[in-house]
């Protein structure tokens, strides 16, 4: 194994867990892609030179535990946990059912949990360790029509908050990304959406989609990938308990 670092990301064959993997991947880290899609994360696998793909419900505990221990086998302990398998669905507060908001919770929120409480173990024997949850600028704001998400996503921020004290003396950093608007299958959902429950064009879905970034652009999943990538260096072991805005200046 030659001490290459292990990173687990979940949801990690397409949209910004793909990226965060080819700019792990740069950096000589080992890779485990899960998916509840197997062949996504195989096909997105195949790229890589050292990336295990496996089946992974992050709703579901023992789908959880199957997916850690499988990899696990395949290239040892979890040393970098990249938390973010989401989903992004909207609807008006009084359209939200309990079942709509319980899928969201679990995906964001407890899926998080799920993951976080299988890799945290071996991070703190190894006394080094990086978490890197996918908030959103829904972790730091509200939007109207996504009150599940932005629930699930304010929830995700404070789990880092809460764990970054709890592991800072032991080598394991926790933090959270909080992206604006990137160009995901997730927006592009977001788009068929707006343009078949209004009268809405893709092009005007687009623009409002971004008229909250003051750089009035969409953000390239690379460009979360990398600050994903810096929070996981040696260099970043200050950087605890963070919320860190990828916006153009939204917040
Ligand atoms: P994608 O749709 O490409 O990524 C979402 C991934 O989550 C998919 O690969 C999907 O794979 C996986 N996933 C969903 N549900 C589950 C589940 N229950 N178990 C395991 N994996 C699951 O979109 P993004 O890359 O945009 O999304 C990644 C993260 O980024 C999400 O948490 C999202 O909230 C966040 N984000 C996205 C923004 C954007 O504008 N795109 C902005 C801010 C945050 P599969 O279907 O195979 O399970």
């Amino acid at each position: 194994m030659s001490g290459a670092r292990h990173a687990f990301i979940t949801g990690g064959g397409s949209g910004i867990g793909l990226a965060t993997a080819r700019a792990l991947a740069t950096t000589g880290v080992r890779l485990t892609l899960a998916g509840r899609n197997v062949d996504k994360v195989q096909s997105a696998a195949e790229e890589f030179e050292f990336a295990y793909a496996v089946a992974c419900d992050v709703t579901d505990e023992s789908s959880v535990n199957a997916a850690f221990a499988a990899a696990r086998d395949r290239y040892g302990v979890i040393d970098i946990l990249i938390n973010n398998a989401g989903q992004a669905p909207s609807a008006p507060f009084k359209r939200t059912t309990l079942a709509f908001w319980n899928a969201v919770l679990a995906t964001n929120l407890t899926g998080a949990f799920l993951c976080t409480q299988v890799a945290l173990p071996d991070m703190l024997d190894a006394k080094w360790g990086r978490i890197i949850n996918v908030g959103s600028v829904c972790s730091l704001k509200g939007y109207a029509y996504v009150s599940a998400y932005v629930a699930s996503k304010h929830g995700l921020l404070g789990l880092t908050r809460a764990l970054a004290h709890e592991t800072a003396k032991q080598g394991v950093t926790v933090n959270c990304v909080c992206p604006g608007y990137v160009d995901t299958p997730i927006v592009t959902e977001s788009i068929d959406r707006l343009t078949s429950k209004t009268s809405l064009s893709a092009e005007e879905a687009h623009a409002s989609l971004i008229q909250f970034n003051p750089q009035g652009r969409i953000i390239a999943p690379e460009e979360v990938a990398s600050a994903i990538a810096y929070l996981c260096t040696d260099a970043a072991a200050s950087i605890n308990g963070a919320a860190i805005p990828i916006t153009g200046g939204e917040v």
